[in-house]
Formats: C-alpha cells, sequence, structure tokens
C-alpha cells in the first residue's frame, strides 16, 4: 500500500492512474479503523480501479473539544488493517494540507439539514464535515465515494456537497455494520467500560422494537417507551426521531412512506448514534 501524506505527491499520483484509465475509489475516514471501516473498503476494491482511504482527524467538525481531545488515535494498528484488507492507497496528510495557512472557508447552504437532528445537537458539525469533505474531493476527484450508513445525515449532507459543487463523483451508501451483540461499530466504541458495552446493545434493540410495533403502536407512544427503556439502561436520548428516508423532515406520524429511525445519546461520556430505515 502507498501512503502520501501531501496534497501534491497524491494529486500527481492520482492523475497518473486516471490518465492511465483506472478509476479512483475512495473512502474517507478519521481513523481508529474497524469492521464498519474494513466494509467500506471491501466495497470500493474493483476492476480497472484503485482503492483510496484517507485517515484524517478533522478538528473542524468537533463542537466538543473535549471531544477531540478523546478521539482514539491508532495509525500503526491502522495501517496494518488497511494493507490486509487490500487498500491500494493511504491519504494520511496533517492539519496543515488540508487546512494552509492560506485556506479560505466558506459557508455551505445546507438549509435544514444543518438545524435538525445532529446539525441541531452539534452546532457547526456538518460544516466541518462539509469543509474536510470538500477539500479530499477536491483533491482526490473520485469516481466514486464509499460512506456508511451508520452516519444517516452525514450521507445526506455530503450528497448534496457533490450536488452543489457538481462533482462527478457517484456516492455509495454502505450498510452499518454491527457487533454480534447488534451495537453498530464505531471508534468511539473503545471509550466504553466493559460495563458499559453491555448496556450499549440495547441501542439496537430498542430501534428495532420500535420498527416492529410502528404499524399499530402511536410514535409519541413509541417514543416515550424508548427513552425510558433506555434510561433503565442508563442510556440517556438526545433525539428518537422518524423522518422522511430522504429529506429527513421529522414525521410525527408514520405515513407508509421510506422512512429512518434517527437515534443519538449518552452511554457515560460517550455520544452514540445509530439509525434503522424502515422501507
Ligand atoms: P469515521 O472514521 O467515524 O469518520 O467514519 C468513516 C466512515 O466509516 C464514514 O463514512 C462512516 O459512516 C463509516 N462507518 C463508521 N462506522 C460504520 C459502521 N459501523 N458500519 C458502516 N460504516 C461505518
Amino acid at each position: 500500500m502507498k501512503i502520501f501524506k501531501t496534497e501534491n505527491t497524491i494529486k500527481r499520483y492520482i492523475s497518473e492512474q486516471k490518465k492511465k484509465g483506472i478509476q479512483i475509489n475512495f473512502v474517507p475516514t478519521m481513523g481508529a479503523l474497524h469492521g464498519g471501516h474494513i466494509q467500506l473498503i471491501k466495497k470500493a476494491i474493483g476492476p480497472d480501479s484503485i482503492t483510496v482511504c484517507s485517515i484524517f482527524i478533522n478538528p473542524k467538525q468537533f463542537n466538543d473539544p473535549a471531544d477531540l481531545d478523546r478521539y482514539p488515535i491508532t495509525v500503526e494498528d491502522d495501517i496494518n488493517k488497511l494493507e490486509m484488507s487490500g487498500c491500494d492507497v493511504l491519504f494520511l496528510p496533517p492539519v496543515s494540507e488540508i487546512y494552509p495557512s492560506d485556506f479560505k472557508s466558506i459557508q455551505y447552504n445546507l438549509g435544514y439539514l444543518d438545524e435538525t437532528l445532529e446539525g441541531k445537537f452539534r452546532k457547526n458539525h456538518f460544516q466541518g464535515v462539509c469543509m474536510v469533505m470538500h477539500r479530499l474531493l477536491e483533491i482526490l476527484k473520485p469516481d466514486k465515494l464509499f460512506m456508511g450508513q451508520k452516519d444517516y445525515q452525514q450521507c445526506i449532507v455530503i450528497k448534496s456537497l457533490i450536488k452543489m459543487f457538481s462533482f462527478k463523483t457517484e456516492f455509495v451508501t454502505v450498510p452499518t455494520i454491527r457487533e454480534e451483540s447488534g451495537l453498530a461499530m464505531s471508534s468511539r466504541n473503545v471509550l466504553l467500560t466493559s460495563e458499559e458495552k453491555k448496556l450499549a446493545p440495547n441501542i439496537y434493540e430498542q430501534l428495532k422494537y420500535f420498527k416492529d410495533n410502528i404499524q399499530t403502536k402511536p410514535i409519541a407512544y413509541l417514543k416515550n417507551e424508548f427513552i425510558n427503556t433506555l434510561k433503565n439502561k442508563s442510556i440517556t436520548t438526545e433525539y428518537i426521531e422518524l423522518a422522511d428516508a430522504e429529506d429527513l423532515k421529522i414525521k410525527k406520524e408514520f405515513d407508509h412512506k421510506r422512512s429512518v429511525l434517527l437515534f443519538s445519546g449518552y452511554l457515560g461520556k460517550v455520544r452514540l448514534i445509530d439509525n434503522l430505515i424502515i422501507e
């Protein structure tokens, strides 16, 4: 696997590949790689293409400085995992490559997406996500971009960024990979204590219960049940909402259209998110 740390060197390499007719499949990450990330890499591997993974902990998308300080860093281990998975290229830039001193940030017009759910509870989070993804898409100009359903709203935001700037990149959503317990894999899971790890799978259990009862019980009732059940398992719900799967408009009642149940909450100090699609 080739490792590049600067914009110029990776750009040169990518343009050489493109001249040979090779397609660029891109998987952006913040490292501390787990089975979910590796699944994205596996999906990105294909004929006549190279798979490029980036590891960059983007300071601009952390609204809480303590969250950034706590974020796990396991670069050596990540490199081994990428080598084993068959990834071709790792882009591992320092902050100064992504945000050089002459970097000019812009405001992304995300409208409603910036104000609801993650946008509401993590102020400026998606502005930071767009900032880094805009830079990475400009540097790598990928043919395909692979991102996880685990971060559902992020997928919608990035699809709209691609449209906004007319990037010729196809967006591929990869379903959430879970532990055997049902807990969605996340880099933040390593921050859970062993006791908290036993409680965390209740989130997925309750999402499934919500989905299974959506035709027969009112949404407000199911939301209350969800919040109270998780509270008894030491999990504090920040939001649990049923939303339209395309535009994330919140639904007060189930309307049999493609929807998504979205959760965020805290287990101890660790913020966890999860979601379930309802077809
Ligand atoms: P992160 O390193 O957390 O920024 O995640 C990098 C990419 O991996 C994002 O597109 C995430 O949605 C995706 N991802 C994270 N966890 C999972 C998971 N459990 N299953 C599938 N994709 C995931």
